[in-house]
């Protein structure tokens, strides 16, 4: 049977590298020679094992991560790692947040049950449509650390380097732009993101901790699932092991096209041409300040909205999926992560065009 491919522009789950999904398809049934499925196998035998080694060894490479930190393959989502984050280490002082969206939000209520929370930034009154400059955050002074979420997948805003964090460590809800491009690494003393955009498939969320927040870390009555130090070099329970396979699969492709900086400069591009198009005339218009538009997720409307239900019905005749905006923003969203191959950018910018010129 001829296998279909849309032009996938899911905020999540989201499109994987073509490459990385043949290879599992070839794989799935008989891993390397082995008889088995890598998902059929013991995490703790020789190929997991090796799996496990090269997914870390290939991480730790492209974010340029030393000994002093640690990487975790967790299950929970970012979700859980909202409250893991508090749990180890708003350890009865207070933590700072920053708030660009829905997902600081749950971030926050779930640090609030932890322990005291200070709000040092918020675009809630414009409904989030964008993300602060140094000068407008205002801190607590007596924090453990500061949160913010570097890409806010509804509200397409997105941090464009890290944000300011008054000598404390950052603590970073990557989820939507991990691997885009590179970060100042040790300016993070947690960074963690679910997979499913992307990095691979849901199931698998990816924790990085810097060594000196273990030794921080809530240590007493503690729940050993909710423990970073219990987790940390150590397999203590049944890891996401098909996640972590993709991953590790992924992995090699970024460093196939030569790794964040070749990302960084593709998501740029992608980005550019969309944008470019949104700007063209006011047919079409973006949601998010121009300062703070998102490299991943590209939130627009029409300017006669009552037409946003022809635009989301036609593209999907057209062969694009995923497109319609979150209900808190509306209109259109198109979701651009690394996996997104131009083509598809250019064929949905053909389309706009196509839209404009029958229904302008
Ligand atoms: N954080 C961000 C920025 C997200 O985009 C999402 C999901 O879309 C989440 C957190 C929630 O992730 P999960 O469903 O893995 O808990």
């Amino acid at each position: 049977m001829k296998q279909k491919r849309a032009h996938n522009f899911s905020a999540g789950p989201a499109a994987l590298p073509l490459e990385v999904l043949q290879k599992a398809q070839e794989e799935l049934v008989d891993y390397q020679g082995a008889g088995a499925s890598i998902i059929e196998m013991s995490h703790r035998g020789p190929e997991y094992t090796e799996v496990d080694r090269q997914a870390r060894e290939r991480l730790s490479r492209l974010l340029g991560l030393g000994d002093d930190y640690e990487i975790l393959f967790y299950q929970g989502g970012a979700s859980l790692q909202f409250l893991m984050v508090p749990y180890n280490f708003n350890t009865g002082k207070t933590a700072d947040y920053i708030n660009t969206g829905t997902w600081s939000k749950k971030a926050i209520k779930e640090a609030k049950v932890f322990g005291d929370v200070h709000i040092a930034f918020s675009s809630e009154d414009s409904n989030f449509n964008r993300v602060p400059g140094d000068e407008e955050l205002n801190f607590s002074g007596k924090g453990e650390y500061v949160h913010f979420t570097s890409n806010n997948t509804i509200f397409g805003t997105q941090f464009r380097n890290e944000p300011a964090s008054d000598g404390l460590p950052l603590a970073c809800d990557a989820s939507s732009d991990f691997l885009s491009r590179p970060v100042d690494i040790n300016r993070y003393g947690v960074l963690y993101a679910g997979a499913q955009k992307n990095a691979g498939p849901a199931g698998l969320t990816i924790v990085i901790l810097r060594k000196d927040m273990l030794e921080k870390a809530r240590s007493e009555n503690v729940s050993s699932m909710l423990s970073y130090p219990t987790q940390v070099g150590t397999l203590f329970n049944t890891p996401p092991v098909f996640g972590v396979y993709i991953f590790n699969y992924v992995l090699e492709w970024i460093e196939s096209k030569g790794g964040l900086e070749a990302m960084d400069r593709l998501n740029q591009q992608k980005a550019g041409i969309l944008y470019d198009e949104i700007d063209r005339d006011d047919f079409y218009a973006g949601t998010a300040d121009k300062a703070s538009r998102s490299l991943m997720n590209v939130t627009f409307r029409l300017k006669d909205e009552a037409l946003e239900k022809t635009f989301i019905e036609e593209s999907k005749k057209a062969g694009m999926s995923g497109l319609k905006g979150h209900r808190s923003v509306g209109g259109m969203r198109a979701s651009i992560y690394n996996a997104c191959p131009q083509a598809s950018v250019e064929a949905l910018v053909e389309f706009m065009q196509e839209f404009r010129r029958t229904h302008g």
